[in-house]
């Protein structure tokens, strides 16, 4: 099977954001059959749903990989565990939060697993650092990242200033 490009969406608001998200990119280049291809700056996002918890830390993920799109989630899911991931309010604080936001071209329903991840086309903390990563993306549906981000508003959505979260270089 020829790899699969994948793009992961990593947020944080638990316990050192930043260092939760360079475990996690860490832990993500340690995954079997997968190549991390690269990663976006980190971005500071104001809560999605209950306002009442920290500002999060964002970034995105591309993956190259020949595990299938389930497994792929197992291990998305193991490393969210190994990180203190605690599963309680919806949209409520967390460690270490990992979504797939696209899986290739392919169109997914089941109950484990929506793809292209649903809050994708709405989301800046998404898009943005998406786009630093893939300028002429088109999602399965033919919508395109640049129709996307036309419409999409970035207030709340800094880029972090700390200078050392470079990003990686795509390959
Ligand atoms: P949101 O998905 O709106 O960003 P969330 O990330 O807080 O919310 P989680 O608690 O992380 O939601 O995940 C809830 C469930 O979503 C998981 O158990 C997983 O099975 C399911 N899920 C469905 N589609 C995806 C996907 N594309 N990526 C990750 N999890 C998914
Ligand atoms: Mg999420
Ligand atoms: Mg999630």
């Amino acid at each position: 099977m020829s790899a699969v490009r994948a793009y992961i969406g990593l947020g944080s608001n638990l316990d050192d954001p930043v260092r939760q998200l360079r475990r996690a990119l860490a832990a993500l280049a340690r995954l079997p059959e997968t190549h991390l291809a690269g990663y976006s700056r980190f971005y500071r996002s104001v809560p999605l749903g209950p306002q009442d918890q920290p500002d999060y830390v964002n970034a995105v993920a591309a993956l190259d990989t020949t595990l299938d799109a389930e497994a792929l989630l197992d291990a998305l899911q193991a490393i969210e565990t190994a990180q203190g991931r605690v599963r309680t309010l919806r949209w409520g604080p967390r460690t270490l939060d990992l979504d797939m936001l696209l899986y290739g071209n392919e169109v997914l329903a089941t109950p484990r697993l929506t793809v292209p991840h649903p809050g994708l086309a709405e989301r800046s903390f998404v898009l943005y650092p998406l786009a630093e990563l893939a300028t002429d993306l088109a999602l399965p549906d033919g919508r395109t990242l640049a129709g996307l981000l036309n419409h999409c508003d970035r207030s709340g959505l800094e880029p972090l200033t700390h200078g050392d979260e470079p990003g990686g270089v795509i390959s």
